[in-house]
């Protein structure tokens, strides 16, 4: 079967919108402290290692689907209505169960066990999709396993490494046997004490992607690295140039020539605190279907590029396949006598609950157009915009790019600690001329916003995007 494989050869996950978190978490932790359980719809989000199921619509027993009395049970014309639903939206069935009396990881019973199996061969032959279950425990800790036809049709299931739930904040919760809490060490301490180890468990965890390795991504690598990140993912096809040696952390004259993502791979590992490190790297565009599975194996991803259709491919993945964009850009305006009008630079995370990157105007929608038909690297077309087109200005020196990554990892740190009011973590603007940062935190995406109103929607519209 084709699941076995993808199985013997992917790890598994689930994320969820911090909105269905809140209605989950409302019907089935209950006051009365009894079981509950509900179906959901579930959509894959397929990267090259890692196989996602996001949570996308719940569906919430009526009366009579359900008996709450010690371990709770579903009516199956309730199972029945949600495999309807489930085949024609082209969605997997999920069912979700609480557990009252316990806290953390939940294994399951051998009740658990049989209903699941069950509930599995019905959606199955249904939707020819595998059966997600997931339990939550009573502090709010989600867990959950994959079930689908093994070798010789035998009924199997996997545990997932980790329940996502994203939002303003994202919340890993992680399987401790299948992916490991990774220890502090001695180069880490400072570190650990200032953010805690719970907060350090749950960062040295995740998977971190940086696309684009200019000075902007160098330096978020830098940084990261010794941050104690230990799972990365490079995205980048360029080479290093001379004129980039002003600003490019860890290049030096001899890297002339050489792929950025080896030297930049070289560079995290002097760089990195981790135990455990490991990097992973392609030489393609975000757009390249390879880059982009890959892209979705992560848990975080940083937009370090300079050009419109990576930001859109980027804006997409943060709404549709649920894994936060942190992006930042410079902008910079010369006056005719070439003196410095303004450079400002800007840092926003894309995230549901906050704007995406289009409604940002961190790219125009004009430009990817331009990008794809090969003009905006044709000379003769930029030569021929005005003097002070934005496509134009691409001068910068180190101390604005280093100040704009540290920035962006802020957000970063914003986004999964508790350390900071999340509310004051909208866009962000450095304006260098006058020495301060503005911030606005009260944009939102406007209504017939594409990418704010596909949340959780994966792989279902992947080939309209590529
Ligand atoms: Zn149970
Ligand atoms: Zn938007």
């Amino acid at each position: 079967m084709e699941y076995s494989k993808t199985f013997k050869q992917k790890s598994f996950s689930c994320s969820l919108s911090e909105s269905i978190d809140i209605n989950l978490k409302q019907h089935l932790l209950r006051e009365d402290g009894q079981e509950d359980l509900t179906f959901a719809l579930w959509i894959p989000s397929e990267g090259k290692n890692r196989y996602t199921a996001i949570i996308k619509e719940v569906i919430i027993p009526e009366n009579g689907d359900r008996n709450v009395h010690g371990n709770v049970s579903y009516n199956y014309e309730y199972l029945l209505r949600v495999c309807r639903i489930a085949l024609k939206k082209g969605c997997g069935v999920a069912l979700l169960h609480s557990h009252p009396i316990s806290s953390g990881w939940q294994g399951m019973s051998e009740d658990d066990e049989s209903t699941e199996m069950k509930t599995f061969v019905n959606a199955f032959s249904t939707t020819s999709l595998p059966f997600v279950g997931m339990t939550l425990g009573n502090d709010g800790y989600w867990s959950s396993r994959i079930w689908y036809y093994g070798k010789n049709e035998t009924i199997a299931y996997k545990w997932s490494e980790s329940v996502k739930v994203v939002g303003k904040n994202l919340k890993p919760f992680f399987n401790d046997r299948v992916l490991p809490a990774i220890k502090p060490n001695g180069q880490t301490i400072r570190t650990v004490n200032v953010w805690g180890e719970d907060n350090n468990d749950d960062i040295t965890r995740l998977k971190i992607g940086i696309i684009g390795l200019g000075s902007v991504g160098s330096v978020v690598c830098e940084m990261l690295a010794r941050m104690g990140i230990s799972k990365f993912v490079l995205i980048d096809f360029d080479t290093v140039e001379e004129h980039n040696l002003d600003r490019l952390c860890g290049a030096f004259k001899t890297d002339i020539g050489k792929r950025k993502i080896d030297v930049i791979k070289r560079n995290i590992e002097k760089s990195s605190t981790s135990n455990d490190l490991k990097i992973e790297k392609i030489d393609k565009h975000i757009a390249d279907e390879a880059a982009y599975r890959l892209s979705l194996d992560c848990d975080v991803l940083f937009s370090c590029v300079d050009k419109p259709w990576g930001r859109y491919i980027l804006n997409h993945i943060a709404y549709a396949h649920l894994i936060p964009v942190i992006d930042g850009g410079i902008s910079i305006e010369f006056d005719n006598n070439k003196n410095l009008n303004f450079a400002d630079w800007t840092v926003h995370t894309a995230t549901p609950g906050r704007p995406c990157l289009h409604c940002l105007n961190a790219y125009h929608s004009s430009d990817v157009e331009l990008e794809k038909q090969g003009l905006l690297e044709d000379t003769s077309y930029i030569q021929g915009l005005p003097d002070n087109h934005h496509l134009k200005n691409r001068e910068n020196i180190s101390p604005f790019s280093f100040n704009l990554a540290s920035m962006e990892v802020l957000h970063f740190m914003a986004l999964l600690t508790n350390l900071v009011e999340p509310e004051y973590y909208g866009e962000q603007k450095y304006r260098f001329k006058h020495g301060f940062l503005s911030r606005n935190y009260e944009i939102k995406c406007a209504d017939h916003c594409d990418f704010a109103n596909n949340i959780g929607i994966g792989d279902s519209i992947f080939k309209l995007f590529i």
